[in-house]
């Protein structure tokens, strides 16, 4: 790919998610002017972290309306950018009807932005906010790779609309972003494939399904103990950085595991019990998978059995050298992401002591 000039904007979908924050930091930090594609530019209140950013900031933003859904609608913000990063989509776990609050705002509004970026002659790379979710399904899909860890060269096979929807849209997303992408010759496809995000957001109030799942270890739903699923985790700080480096480092090609650690439930608590102590019901035992397996549809709409089955009690491992190798990113110890993305609820107010 040849260099990408400084000067000419660059555009981001999705700006008021939680990633995608990070990621319009880094470049308003950079001296950027930002296109952030909102689906909403008339709201003031949730677009104000953002805009209070470029204040501070020797970069620029300018927001432009557009929805994942909408044919065409990122036309005007993609103008004149060389790089676009495609971080919009939905993430959440529990919903009611798969196809059409994940599937299609996914895969559609992967079509929609990435045949702009054919119509729009500027652009040059797209970097694309895919998920580790479109590498595996399940943990008990570990037993099945080549050398017993995750890495770029695996897909999810095993999920479905029916078994975690969520990364079933991602698996979907990413491959149509491929074909389009193989279809074409003037922009390169770099594709960031995350872990669990965690990390304090710059909208400290962010309705990403990170804040969600962190706010679970100490607002008392995991006061019985925390169940053993295997996870890998990711400071959202670290991602950004990982995003932007994917976009300018010219030999950048392919898919990238962005994964700092691979942990579980009880390993992400121990961080919150040294630092917080007792101030709040964080989850002290690990749970018995059969309890697990007996209540979690119960108190959880999203979770089955199945679920159950293949997750807990199963390690989660990814190989993140590629990311390290090629991209040069760094990863911040799990208990700096565990503890300031805790505080930073604290301070926010969305999570309170001894009350779920
Ligand atoms: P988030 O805070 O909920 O951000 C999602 C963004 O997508 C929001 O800006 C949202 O806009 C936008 N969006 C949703 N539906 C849209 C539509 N129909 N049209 C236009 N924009 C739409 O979640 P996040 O955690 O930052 O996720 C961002 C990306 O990272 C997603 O692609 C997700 O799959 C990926 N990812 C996240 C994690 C994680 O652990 N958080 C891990 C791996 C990958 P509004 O603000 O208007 O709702």
């Amino acid at each position: 790919m040849n260099e990408i000039a400084k000067n000419k904007p660059v555009m981001v979908s999705g700006a008021t998610g939680y990633v995608a924050g990070w990621i319009v930091k880094k470049l308003l930090d950079e001296g950027f002017t930002v296109h952030a594609a909102v689906r909403d530019p008339e709201n003031r209140e949730k677009l104000k972290y953002l805009s209070s950013l470029a204040e501070h900031a020797p970069g620029s933003i300018a927001y432009f309306k557009a929805d994942l859904l909408d044919d065409g609608s990122y036309a005007k913000a993609m103008d004149g950018c060389e790089v676009v990063f495609h971080t919009a989509s939905p993430f959440c776990l529990n919903v009611k009807d798969p196809q059409k609050e994940l599937i299609e705002p996914a895969r559609l509004g992967t079509r929609n932005v990435l045949e702009q970026a054919n119509r729009t002659e500027s652009v040059k790379r797209v970097v694309l906010t895919s998920s580790c979710a479109a590498i595996y399904g399940d943990n008990a899909d570990l037993e099945k790779t080549a050398n017993g860890v995750f890495t770029e060269d695996d897909w999810n096979v095993t999920s479905s609309l029916a078994h975690h929807p969520y990364s079933y849209s991602k698996t979907l997303a990413e491959k149509e972003a491929w074909k389009i992408c193989g279809e074409q010759r003037r922009w390169d496809l770099v594709v960031i494939n995350p872990s669990l995000v965690i990390g304090p957001g710059i909208n400290p109030k962010g309705t990403s399904e990170s804040f969600n799942l962190i706010r679970q270890f100490g607002d008392g739903s995991m006061k019985s103990g925390a169940p053993n699923w295997g996870m890998g985790v990711v400071d959202v700080r670290d991602l950004a950085d990982a995003h932007f480096r994917a976009a300018f480092t010219p030999s950048a090609k392919g898919r990238h595991i962005i994964s700092g650690h691979n942990t579980d439930f009880p390993s992400m608590a121990k961080p919150l019990i040294a630092h917080f102590g007792s101030a709040y019901p964080f989850p002290k035992k690990t749970l018995p998978k059969w309890l697990v397996w007996l209540v979690a549809p119960m108190v959880n709409a999203g979770m089955t059995r199945k679920m159950v089955a293949r997750n807990v009690n199963h390690p989660w491992r990814a190989d993140n050298s590629k990311s390290i190798r090629e991209l040069g990113v760094q990863y911040r110890p799990l208990e700096a992401s565990m503890v300031d993305f805790f505080q930073q609820m604290i301070d926010a107010g969305t999570v309170a002591p001894g009350k779920k």
